[in-house]
This record gives C-alpha cells, sequence and structure tokens, in this order.
C-alpha cells in the first residue's frame, strides 16, 4: 500500500487546487460573487494566478478559496492540506508549535490554520440525537481554569463542558457551559435531542427537571457508587470526556475559555468520525473539506459554538 502522505494533493498546488475543486464544486465551478455557473472561464496564462477563473456575468475574479476557511492566507494550497491530513489523523490533536515545525511555518501562522480547520471541523448537521427511541448519554465534566478565578472548592474555578453521546450513533456533542445549572443546560439538552429519546444521566438534581420532557429518564447514582444498571449508565459519556482531558492535558496546555468551544469542536468531531465508526484518516480529511465553505466569517465571532 502507498503511503497516504504520497498523495500528489499534498505536494503540487496544481493538484491541490484540483482536489478542493472536485470537492467544494462536484458541479463544476461556482462564481462566489454572484452564485453564478454560467460563462465561468478558467483564466491561462503564465502569470496567472494558480486555479484563477472569470465570471463573465458579473465579470470579476475567483479561486476555489475564495468564501472558505482558504480565503485571505498566504500559505500554498496543497500545505493547508498537509495540516488538514496531518489534524485529521492524530488521535488525540496537534499543538501549534508541532504544526509548525513540521510544516515549516511559524508558529503564529499554525496557530491560524488550525484554528480554522477547527471550524471546519464544526458539524453543520445537528439532527437531534435519540430518534427512534434511542439512548442518549447527557453529563457534565470540569477543565483547565477559568481567567482571574481563584482556586476554590473542586470545580468553582474551572470551565463546564456538557456533553451528550447518542448510543445508537456512537456520536457526541460537547459544549461550553458558563456554569453547569439547570438553566444553562436545558435549552441545550432540549435543542438537541428527540422528545422520543431515552434520556441517561447521573442523579444530579438539575437533570431532574429537564427528564420530564422525554419518554425515559433514568439516572445512575453516582454518589452511592452505582455506574450501572441494567442498561441505564454515563459510562460512555464519561468516557469521552476522559478521552477529551488526555488530550487536552498532553497537547493544548492553557486553553483560554475563548477558545474551548473550538477545541471541543475538534473533539467532537475526531469522536464522532472515529476508525471504530468506519472512518479512516483519508475519509476523516474528506470530512473536513466538506466544512471549509461558509466557515470564514463565523471565524471571529467569538464563543460560538
Ligand atoms: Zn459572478
Amino acid at each position: 500500500m502507498a503511503s497516504k502522505l504520497s498523495s500528489k494533493h499534498l505536494h503540487n498546488e496544481d493538484e491541490a487546487f484540483a482536489y478542493v475543486e472536485a470537492r467544494v464544486w462536484p458541479n463544476g465551478p461556482v462564481c462566489p460573487h454572484c452564485g453564478g455557473v454560467e460563462r465561468i472561464s478558467k483564466m491561462q496564462g503564465k502569470s496567472t494566478r494558480k486555479g484563477l477563473y472569470k465570471c463573465y456575468q458579473c465579470r470579476k475574479p475567483f479561486t476555489v478559496r475564495m468564501g472558505t476557511i482558504f480565503e485571505s492566507s498566504k500559505v500554498p494550497l496543497h500545505v493547508w492540506l498537509q495540516a488538514i491530513f496531518l489534524i485529521a489523523g492524530s488521535k488525540k490533536g496537534i499543538s501549534s508549535n508541532q504544526l509548525a515545525s513540521i510544516l515549516g511555518l511559524t508558529v503564529k501562522t499554525a496557530w491560524f490554520l488550525s484554528h480554522r480547520i477547527r471550524e471546519a471541523m464544526r458539524e453543520g448537521d445537528l439532527a437531534p440525537f435519540g430518534q427512534g427511541g434511542g439512548a442518549v448519554e447527557v453529563g457534565e465534566t470540569y477543565i483547565g481554569r477559568k481567567k482571574g478565578m481563584p482556586i476554590r472548592g473542586a470545580y468553582h474555578h474551572k470551565m463546564a463542558v456538557l456533553g451528550l453521546v447518542d448510543r445508537e450513533t456512537g456520536k457526541a456533542r460537547l459544549f461550553h457551559v458558563d456554569k453547569a445549572s439547570g438553566a444553562n443546560i436545558q435549552p441545550i439538552v432540549l435543542e438537541n435531542l428527540s422528545r422520543e429519546a431515552r434520556l441517561m444521566t447521573d442523579e444530579n438534581y438539575m437533570y431532574r427537571r429537564i427528564g420530564r420532557e422525554f419518554a425515559e429518564h433514568s439516572a445512575v447514582h453516582h454518589y452511592n457508587k452505582e455506574y450501572v444498571r441494567g442498561d441505564v449508565t454515563t459510562n460512555t459519556v464519561e468516557g469521552a470526556f476522559s478521552i477529551f482531558k488526555r488530550g487536552m492535558r498532553g497537547v493544548y496546555q492553557h486553553c483560554a475559555e475563548k477558545h474551548l468551544h473550538r477545541y471541543l469542536a475538534e473533539f467532537e468531531f475526531r469522536y464522532s468520525h472515529r476508525l471504530a465508526l468506519g472512518v479512516d484518516d483519508t475519509a476523516r480529511a474528506d470530512k473536513i473539506l466538506s466544512g471549509i465553505v461558509g466557515k470564514r466569517l463565523t471565524y471571529e465571532r467569538a464563543g460560538a459554538r
């Protein structure tokens, strides 16, 4: 078997453009200015920018990078694809320092690339978990430290994360919440779970009221050291939290609260497209590419999921 790193689109700029164009424009080029699909010509010539097209409806030039995470970046497209492949293929993620040294970029540029790639990993598919009466585990965890917060008790100074795992599909969604409270988690749980779901949580009081909204709500009593009762458990979501925390400890130390949602999106993507669910490295990189469009503008939106 050939090395996956020897793929031409990872080394040749023309191949890289062809690779991305085939994925962003499966039915041929689309003008990002006017949305036109007819009267579009590829610009040829030695001094012409790579992948340049001209739309004769609005008379404006464009490339496939426009309107994607690749826009307004001077980094060659094949290097972007290398970064995507590396990030998609690593189990725990790659730090900006590591990415910079492998790709020969400055740490600042590598940081910019990896945050944009994380944006592409943000899933557009928000179909509710637990459709058809499936079990959905919901739990909360605490990580890191909030800026300027004194260490007090077990978790008051930490950042709170709410996790949902659909046990049928094996997919996860993780949310940064200001504080794990009934008021904060209720809208998230209601928005992301089908009413016919079987909700599984621990005994925490904040889940009781939310539980009434679903076909079933069963809780294990962690305080009494009960972790499994029949098929009722939160072990799957706890397992997802521990993989996330291991990754955060090893790779992304000192994560600022304003960036936490991006790391959560990256973890969620990797978890929901893991090899055990039949997704290999190349398929995972392609999945990221399918999320590159329309993510540029949302990049600056602080706190957005
Ligand atoms: Zn146009």
